[in-house]
């Protein structure tokens, strides 16, 4: 039987790692996922002013701040993709890739995506469109899949299901250096939207369109709604009370997915109490 935690905490940028910090002080044991950069709003900040104590700190060194306090408290970051979260009742669990990790309570802090879908994206959701490459690879087996990836750990992601489909084409979305298998065909270009009939057909680009079977689109934070199922949503941030708790007991959400002002400070603040209103579930279950 797999390990439960006390805590998963999704996300490792300000809310997600100040829930950790509280709840490491209060001996919960814990889990953390999110990326070794810990968040990209993080680093590509260039200059901070309004986080206290640290005036005029930029986002890279704001990073460095954060990953030394988190390793001074031995709490470490599992650098995976959580791609469903499931009530279970007494418990949730945690789809990541092929694993499944069980927690008694969940913390919420995947961050805000500004981005709207491509036309067509949400249409052919589960009919060709997927966002998670490694789950969905083995059923485009000698096909052709087309991963339009937001970030690093994309190139990751494409890398492994290359191995699987027939064919795979990337299309970056990202300025940094990658490194792809060479059997990958690397677009340089700006998908606009997904066609098909049932099923995905093609993508359309800024500049012509291409023929595929799949359409993968990796980007750092899906919708929670996706995430979690029956999670209840005010528009695009998900409805919690002061306690940060959501309409799911036990599952808690902070930092810019709760809502505005999307700030640092405002992410940390909410991440304590979510860590502590955690803490206090648990305990009173027990
Ligand atoms: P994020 O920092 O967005 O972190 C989200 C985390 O969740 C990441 O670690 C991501 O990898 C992880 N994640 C998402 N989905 C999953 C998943 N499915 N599985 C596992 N992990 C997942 N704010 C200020 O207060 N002052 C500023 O000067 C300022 N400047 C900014 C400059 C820029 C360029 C940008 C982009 C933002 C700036 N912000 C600033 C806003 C600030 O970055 C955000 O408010 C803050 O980062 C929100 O923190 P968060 O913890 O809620 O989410």
């Amino acid at each position: 039987m797999s390990e439960r935690y006390d805590i998963a905490i999704v996300g490792s940028g300000p809310a997600g790692l100040s829930a950790a910090i509280n709840a490491k002080i209060r001996n919960k044991n814990i889990i953390v996922f999110g990326s070794k950069d810990l968040s990209s709003k993080i680093v590509k900040a260039p200059k901070i002013n309004n986080y206290l104590g640290l005036p005029g700190v930029t986002g890279e060194q704001l990073k460095e701040h954060f990953k030394k306090h988190v390793e001074d408290m031995e709490i470490e970051i599992t650098t995976e993709r959580v791609n469903n979260i499931y009530a279970m009742g007494d418990y949730f669990a945690l789809m990541v890739n092929d694993k499944t990790y069980e927690a008694t309570t969940v913390i919420l802090t995947t961050g805000i995506e500004f981005s709207k879908p491509l036309p067509g994206e949400m249409e052919f959701l589960g009919r060709g469109v997927g966002y998670c490459a490694t789950c969905d690879a083995p059923l485009y087996k000698g096909k052709v899949a087309t991963v339009v990836g937001y970030n690093k750990e994309s190139v990751e992601e494409t890398n492994f299901i290359s191995e699987i489909v027939g064919k795979v084409n990337f299309i970056p979305m990202f300025k940094d250096e990658y490194s792809l298998n060479p059997n990958i065909e690397v677009i340089k270009s700006i998908p606009k939207e997904v066609l098909g009939t049932d099923k995905v057909n093609k993508l359309v680009l800024k500049d012509g369109e291409v023929s595929t079977d799949a359409v993968f689109i990796l980007k750092d934070s899906i919708s929670p709604g996706q995430l979690v199922p029956g999670l209840e949503m005010d528009e695009m941030h998900i409805k919690v009370n002061r306690k940060m708790e959501t309409n799911l007991p036990g599952l808690y959400a902070a930092g810019d997915i709760t809502g505005k002002p999307y700030q640092y400070i405002k992410a940390a603040g909410e991440g304590q109490m979510a860590g502590l209103n955690a803490v206090s579930y648990i305990d009173n279950k027990n």
